[in-house]
């Protein structure tokens, strides 16, 4: 069985019966007939279907938004914010794929000569919890559009969200077998990505998943994107707007509870303004809304499970127990972790390190530009970094020097569906969103005519 718990009741929410090795199988042979005939319709057609899915998550988007609440704790607000991102990323791609998709042609000594831009086939995604539904609409709108057939595997805790996704498609119209749910449990994706009729396959999620998946499809020598963890800088330089940027660094670390990829988890503070900047930091920190995530005026939810409290309790005090000090939160109750803030944080210290998954952020000071571009780029991952300064033409200069995928300036690393996302290092590979993320799962297919 695979079971939600509601973090914040601990009591049960959802459950259902693992899918057997010849349901999947089933379920995989109806993808593969569905793709036959999908990948010949018209993009006008399909895009009919995706504007169709955009208007029914508009339109339920309060009943999806509260099984994400009751399944993983996200405050009700952020998940209705969710389902709306969601519409949004069908209405991009129903409206862009087929230019982003045209025949691309390119002068040789051939009479034409052209690359098309041709579906692959069944693509398996699996995903994680922190965005139950966004995470796979990513993957989904731009796959579906270039006429490929999807099938999700989800986060075992979040198998309701995965049905209602399946709905969504459904209710909009797609034919049997285009977005296929799986109900199955880790253990039983080797076979699926074996399964011939699986032609590439996409992860959101952790170092460990995505280098045994990638493993995996790699032997079977399919495509792998991987969307990996992060532990995004926040680089703060003396001569920022610090009201702005304090609100922004707020929500860069606490926005989910904590709980995102490109969540600015490293606070890095240049030296003349670090004590007052931490003092409106804490402040605000303070005001921050706990409770009840159904409850719409709740900012900080509990996480999503018991299990992730007790491991981020562990970063910190192997953290405070390499001399980082506590300035305010600390605490966990069950799944609900207070949030937090830790200065004192040097680069050997787990929470510099490590990707801290919930509402805990440490502080690390710094003098010069290079101290600051060398903090950044100590880390093992690569999702992006924000920088915070008045001087554009510092940002500017200074962004070719980080080696993450991503530079934002006096902003919060975001996901756009106008723009490439994704990793460098151990944060991943391959890029979602915008036209390169509908060209990862297509065939480039040159054509030469003489
Ligand atoms: P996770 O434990 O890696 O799980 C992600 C998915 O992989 C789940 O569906 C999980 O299934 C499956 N999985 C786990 N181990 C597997 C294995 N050995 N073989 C096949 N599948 C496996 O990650 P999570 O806790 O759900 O999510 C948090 C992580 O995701 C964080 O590191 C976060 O930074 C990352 N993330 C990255 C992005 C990005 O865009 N870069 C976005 C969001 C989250 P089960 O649930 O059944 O174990």
């Amino acid at each position: 069985m695979l079971q939600s718990i509601n973090p914040y009741t601990l009591k049960e929410v959802y459950s259902i019966k693992e899918f057997s090795f010849e349901q999947a199988k089933a379920a995989i042979d109806t993808a593969d007939e569905c793709f036959k005939s999908w990948r010949t319709r018209s993009f006008s057609k399909r895009s009919d279907h995706m504007l169709a899915a955009a208007e029914e998550l508009k339109k339920n988007k309060e009943t999806y938004a509260e099984d994400i609440t009751l399944e993983m704790g996200k405050p009700i607000s952020q998940s209705i914010a969710e389902i709306e991102k969601c519409a949004w990323v069908c209405e991009y791609y129903a409206e862009n794929a087929e230019r982003q998709l045209a025949n691309k042609s390119i002068e040789t000594d051939a009479l034409e000569s052209y690359v098309s831009y041709e579906p692959l086939g069944a693509v398996l995604a699996v995903m994680p919890w922190n965005y139950p539904f966004w995470q796979v609409f990513r993957f989904a709108a731009p796959a579906l559009m270039a006429g490929n057939v999807g099938l999700l595997k989800h986060a075992s805790n979040v198998m309701k969200s995965a049905a209602n996704i399946e709905k969504v498609f459904s209710r909009a119209g797609f034919p049997e077998g285009c977005f296929t749910n799986l109900p199955i449990n880790s253990g039983m994706v080797e076979d699926i990505i074996k399964n011939k009729k699986i032609k590439a396959v996409t992860l959101t999620g952790s170092k460990p998943a995505g280098s045994a998946v990638a493993s995996l499809a790699g032997s079977e020598i399919k495509k792998s994107v991987l969307e990996l963890g992060g532990s995004n800088a926040l680089v703060v330089f003396d001569d920022c707007n610090m009201e702005e940027t304090v609100k922004t660094c707020i929500q860069a670390r606490y926005q989910n509870t904590g709980q995102s990829c490109i969540a600015g988890k490293r606070l890095l503070l240049q030296k003349p303004i670090a004590e007052d900047f931490t003092k409106k930091f804490i402040d605000a920190v303070r005001k921050l809304k706990s409770g009840d995530p159904l409850d719409k005026d709740t900012y900080i939810g509990p996480m999503a499970r018991v299990d992730l409290a007790e491991e981020l309790e562990q970063q910190l005090k192997q953290s405070v127990e390499q001399g980082a000090k506590i300035l305010v939160g600390g605490n966990r109750k069950d799944a609900y972790f207070e949030p937090t803030v830790a200065s004192n944080v040097s680069a050997n210290m787990t929470i510099f390190k490590e990707e801290t998954f919930g509402p805990l952020i440490g502080i690390t000071v710094f003098e010069t530009e290079e101290e600051a571009v060398n903090l950044v780029n100590q880390s093992a991952f690569g999702l992006g970094v924000s920088l915070f300064t008045e001087n554009l033409e510092t940002a500017k200069r200074l962004a070719p020097q980080f080696e993450d995928g991503a530079v934002f300036v006096n902003e919060l690393v975001k996901s756009d569906p106008r723009l490439p996302f994704g990793g460098t290092k151990i944060s991943g590979y391959g890029r979602e969103l915008s036209s390169d993320g509908i060209q990862e799962f297509v065939n480039k297919k040159t054509v030469y005519i003489k």
